[in-house]
C-alpha cells in the first residue's frame, strides 16, 4: 500500500508538472497549474462519489468500481474485505441455522433470556408446551408469560440445582419441569420438559398405595380385634395355640402399623393432608415426644435430653412435625442400646431452625445414608428385625421437611452414634411466646 500510494504520489507530481511546464511553455504557467489541480481534485471527487455509492449497497453481486492507482488499490482491498466479509456472515448464517434446526428438532422447549427475564429466543417445542408466539411474545417477560409464582422465585433465586415442575400455562394437562442454566451476562438457557407420563405413572404409584392400604385397613382391624380378644384369654387355649396366637397378634399389630405410616406418607406426599401453617412451638412439641420416648424406652433407661436454646416458633403442621420427630426420637430409642445417651435439641441461627437428634447407638455405615430415606430402605435389616419399625419413618420425615421447605441432614459412622438434623428456613420462624 505504501510503494502504491508513493507511487501515486510520483505520478500525480509528474502529471501536475506536466501541465504547469505545457502552461510554461505557452506564457501561462499559472493557469496551467490551476487547471491541473481542478483537473486532479475533479477526477479525486469522482472516485469519492463512486466508493460512496458502492458502500451504499456492497453485497456479493456489486462488483467495485474499477479505477487508476490508488483509488484502483482502494477498490480492490475494500472489495476482498467485502467479500471475506460476506463470507463469514454466510458461514455464521449457515451455522446458527444449523443450531437452530436442531433445537427446533428438540422435543424439549428451549428458551434463552436475558438476565431480566426479557425472552430472546425459543424454539417450536416451547411454542407448543409454553404457549408462546412468535410475533408477539419477542422481548417479553417470562414471568408474565409463565405467572406461577413459584417459577418467578425460581427464576429470582439462581439456584438451579433441582429443577422445578409445574403445569403448562397454555395446556394445564401437560406437567413440565423445568431447568435453568446460567451462560453469558447472567443470561438464562431455559429448558422445559414434558414430564406427563412420569407424573401420572408416580400419581398412579401414589393412588395404588393409598387405595391398598385403605382397602387392607378395615380387614386387618377385624383380624387384630379378634386375635387380641384371643390373646386375653390365651390362658383357655391349648398351649400349642396360645403361641401361634401371640405371634399372630404381634404381626398383625405391626400390619397396622405398616399400614397406618402408609397411608401418612402417601397423604403427606400428595398434599392431601392440607397443611396448616399455624405457628408451632418446636420446643414443647420435642418435649412431650422426649416424654413418650422415655416411655418407650422403659427397661432400657436410656438417658433422653432434651434442650431448647430458642423461643422462636415454626411456621408449620404441628401433625406433620409431630409425626417426623417422633419417628427420628423414636428411631434413637430403637437403635441406641440399653443406658445410652439421647440428646434432642431445639435451636435458631442465621441459617433458620434446626432439631437435632443426636445418640451413641450402633450408627449408620456411610453407604447407606444416601438411600436412608427411601421407603423401606434398612441399613441392616438382620439387625432391625425386633424393633418393629415399618421402614419409612425416615421417608415420612424427609417428606414433611420437603413440605415445610427443609431438609434432612443425616450425620453418622458405623459404631459411633448418629445425628439426625430437620433444617428449617428462617422465613418459616416467628418470635417469642404465644399471643
Ligand atoms: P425403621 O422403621 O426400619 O426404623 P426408618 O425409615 O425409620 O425405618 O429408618 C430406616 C433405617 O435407618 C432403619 O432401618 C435403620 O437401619 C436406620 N436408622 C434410622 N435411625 C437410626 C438411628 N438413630 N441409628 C441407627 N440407624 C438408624
Amino acid at each position: 500500500m505504501q510503494k502504491n500510494w508513493s507511487r501515486h504520489l510520483r505520478y500525480t507530481l509528474a502529471g501536475l508538472s506536466g501541465i504547469t511546464l505545457a502552461g510554461l511553455y505557452l506564457g501561462y504557467p499559472v493557469y496551467g497549474l490551476t487547471v491541473g489541480l481542478a483537473f486532479y481534485t475533479l477526477w479525486t471527487l469522482g472516485q469519492t462519489r463512486r466508493l460512496a455509492q458502492w458502500l451504499a449497497n456492497p453485497n456479493a453481486d456489486n462488483e467495485a468500481p474499477q479505477s487508476l492507482g490508488i483509488w484502483g488499490d482502494l477498490f480492490d482491498r475494500l472489495h476482498k474485505l467485502n467479500q471475506n466479509y460476506l463470507e463469514t456472515r454466510d458461514r455464521l448464517r449457515a451455522r446458527i441455522d444449523r443450531i437452530q434446526e436442531s433445537t427446533n428438532a428438540m422435543r424439549d422447549g428451549v428458551i434463552m433470556t436475558d438476565a431480566r427475564g426479557a425472552m430472546e429466543w425459543w424454539n417450536g417445542a416451547a411454542e407448543y408446551l409454553l404457549g408462546f408466539r412468535r410475533n408477539t411474545d419477542q422481548g417479553q417477560y417470562i414471568y408474565n408469560l409463565i405467572r406461577t409464582p413459584a417459577f418467578t422465585s425460581y427464576f429470582d433465586a439462581k439456584d438451579y440445582r433441582e429443577p422445578l415442575e409445574l403445569h403448562s400455562p397454555a395446556k394445564p394437562h401437560i406437567h413440565l419441569q423445568i431447568q435453568i442454566s446460567l451462560f453469558g451476562d447472567d443470561d438464562r438457557l431455559i429448558v422445559a420438559k414434558d414430564v406427563t407420563r412420569l407424573h401420572q405413572l408416580e400419581q398412579m404409584r401414589r393412588d395404588f398405595v393409598s387405595n391398598v392400604s385403605h382397602e387392607m385397613r378395615t380387614p386387618l382391624t377385624v383380624i387384630s380385634g379378634y386375635l387380641e380378644t384371643l390373646s386375653d384369654s390365651a390362658d383357655e387355649l391349648p398351649p400349642k395355640w396360645q403361641r401361634a396366637v401371640n405371634t399372630m397378634a404381634t404381626q398383625s399389630f405391626r400390619m397396622e402399623a405398616l399400614i397406618t405410616d402408609l397411608i401418612l406418607l402417601s397423604k403427606i406426599e400428595t398434599g392431601e393432608q392440607t397443611m396448616n401453617d399455624a405457628p408451632t412451638d418446636v420446643g414443647a412439641l420435642a418435649r412431650q415426644i422426649c416424654q413418650d420416648a422415655r416411655t418407650l424406652s422403659g427397661e432400657k433407661q436410656h438417658d433422653i435430653i432434651f434442650q431448647a436454646s430458642s423461643t422462636q416458633r415454626l411456621k408449620g403442621d404441628e401433625n406433620q412435625l409431630r409425626s417426623a420427630f417422633s419417628n427420628l426420637i423414636f428411631n434413637a430409642v430403637k437403635y441406641t442400646p440399653a443406658q445410652g445417651r439421647i440428646t434432642v435439641s431445639w435451636y435458631t441461627n442465621s441459617s433458620g431452625g434446626h432439631l437435632s437428634v443426636k445418640d451413641t447407638g450402633s450408627g449408620i455405615d456411610q453407604v447407606h445414608i444416601p438411600r436412608l430415606t427411601e421407603r423401606f430402605y434398612r441399613a441392616d435389616p438382620s439387625r432391625h428385625k425386633d424393633t418393629g419399625g415399618t421402614g419409612l419413618g425416615l421417608a415420612i420425615a424427609k417428606h414433611v421437611l420437603i413440605n415445610h421447605d427443609g431438609s434432612l441432614e443425616i450425620n453418622s459412622r458405623l459404631g459411633e452414634g448418629s445425628e439426625f438434623v430437620c433444617h428449617f428456613p428462617q422465613e418459616r420462624l416467628i418470635e417469642g411466646a404465644k399471643e
